[in-house]
């Protein structure tokens, strides 16, 4: 084990009873990134009139509800969610094409069984592309953005009337779709799914089909975004420099043991979806997207939900992502005028230079994620003794790209890390600092300074 006990760590504890003190909260979070040229090179490629075209696409299908047409014959005239979904598989397959065939596309179809909000056996069908992984060891892991292209009206199961759809979710489906046709021109050790999924107004059908695959699968997915209303609706008091990032505090697939140790620790904010939650804040200060992640420590909306429960009911981290303010006139709604007032998801609402910072953001989160050394694995915090230092160990993250490991941590009642130290390329770390008023966390870093997502460690007497 290797003893951390250097003049600097003095510092750093000086540092942290000032952190305590609430200073930081508003001081600019450490730590802090460096930026990787080729993704930051990448993000301007990231395309508003591309992402426009392709909202305008979604629209074009009159409806994209998932009880709406899907025979050849509806497909054909280019109406319905079944034309929608051959669209937007033949789009993943153009930029496979571009990229040489580094893109399998593929589809994942079942029959939904009648419920509530669907009357009769429904076929539904998620369509997806995956950009495999180029190191042997590191390929099996993975990290997916996800966005719905189905839609709805007023009227839950209208499958004929009009239903837009164009921030919802339109926007989510063109994130997917443009960090796929950007980062799909990049190369990663890691895998990166994209994703869109139907079903999500219906009751989340295709999303909980999609993670139960890849829990039955054995899927070693580290991170699941799900864009949904990232339109930026064009409403006077919309905040066009922000978009919301939620995330679960306690979580909703953790076992009794889990939550008891939660309970006792003070472990409700230290979530495998929360640390996701995290990072995505460090990628918005490292790279330029334009726009700012505001972290909100709740799984959702009130009365709403959305795709990444799907995943984080099946113990995947997975966080949303929302505009900043919603027009509730404009989701769910008959396209209508009533008073004088436009109802409807249209697309004259949508701000595409908004979307493709979101999207910007997605792809800068996906590619450092994918480009990072897996987490450290059996991170434990030792608790033999009562005592005054910190102990941590952990076994080296699988997939040899880490070279080194640093231990994070913050005051106990702060949101996000305040500090970093390096840790050398070593399994263990003591710091002369009481585990009882911080909470830490280890996270690998390979040569380039890409970093893991970070593991809070587990109690070990
Ligand atoms: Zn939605």
């Amino acid at each position: 084990m290797l003893h951390l006990f250097r003049a600097t760590r003095w510092i750093a504890a000086a540092l942290l009873s000032v952190a305590m003190a609430g200073v930081a909260q508003s001081a600019k979070p450490e730590p802090s990134y460096s930026a990787d040229p080729q993704i930051a090179a990448a993000l301007p490629q990231v395309s508003a009139q591309r992402i426009q075209a392709n909202i305008e696409k979604l629209v074009s299908f009159g409806t994209r509800l998932t009880l709406s047409a899907q025979d050849p014959a509806s497909i054909a005239a280019g109406h319905g969610i079944g034309a929608a979904r051959e669209w937007i598989q033949s789009e993943f397959e153009r930029y496979s094409r571009d990229c040489g065939g580094c893109l399998e596309v593929k589809t994942d179809r079942f029959t939904e069984e009648p419920t509530e909000r669907i009357p009769k056996a429904t076929e539904i069908t998620n369509v997806y592309a995956v950009l495999k992984g180029t190191d042997a060891a590191n390929a099996k892991r993975m990290v997916l953005v996800t966005g719905h292209y189905d839609s709805r009206n007023t009227d839950i199961l209208d499958g004929t009337g009009d239903a837009p759809g164009a921030n919802d979710d339109g926007s989510g489906t063109a994130v997917s779709l443009e960090c796929a046709r950007v980062l799909s021109q990049l190369k990663f050790p890691a895998t990166i799914v994209f994703l869109a999924v139907a079903g999500e107004e219906q009751g989340l059908n295709g999303s909980k089909h999609f993670a139960k695959m890849a829990k039955d699968q054995g899927w070693d997915l580290e991170a699941a975004l799900n864009d949904d209303i990232v339109g930026g609706d064009k409403s006077a008091e919309q905040d066009h420099s922000l978009v919301r990032v939620f995330s679960e505090g306690v979580p909703v697939a953790a076992s009794e043991p889990d939550l008891r140790r939660i309970r006792s620790l003070g472990g409700e904010s230290d979530s495998a979806s929360r640390q996701l939650a995290r990072y995505i804040a460090e990628v918005g200060r490292t790279y330029d997207v334009g726009l700012k992640p505001m972290l909100v420590f709740r799984l959702d909306r009130f009365l709403r939900g959305g795709d990444h429960y799907s995943f984080n009911q099946q113990g995947f981290a997975a966080v949303r992502f929302t505009e900043f303010r919603e027009d509730f006139h404009h989701q769910h709604q008959n396209v209508r005028t009533d008073n004088g007032v436009q109802y409807g998801d249209l697309l004259k609402f949508v701000d595409y230079d908004y979307v493709a910072r979101v999207a910007r953001l997605n792809a800068a989160t996906l590619a450092a994620l994918a480009s990072a050394p897996a987490p450290p694995a059996n991170v434990h915090i030792l608790t033999r003794d009562l005592e005054n230092d910190t102990r941590l160990s952990w076994e080296a993250s699988p997939g040899g790209l880490a070279s080194e490991y640093e231990i994070v941590w913050r005051a106990t009642t702060s949101p996000e890390w305040e500090h970093a130290e390096k840790a050398g390329n070593a399994t263990g770390a003591t710091l002369k600092l009481s585990k009882d008023n911080a909470i830490f966390a280890v996270r690998a870093v390979d040569r380039a300074g890409h970093r893991s997502l970070p593991v809070v460690p587990v109690p070990e007497r």
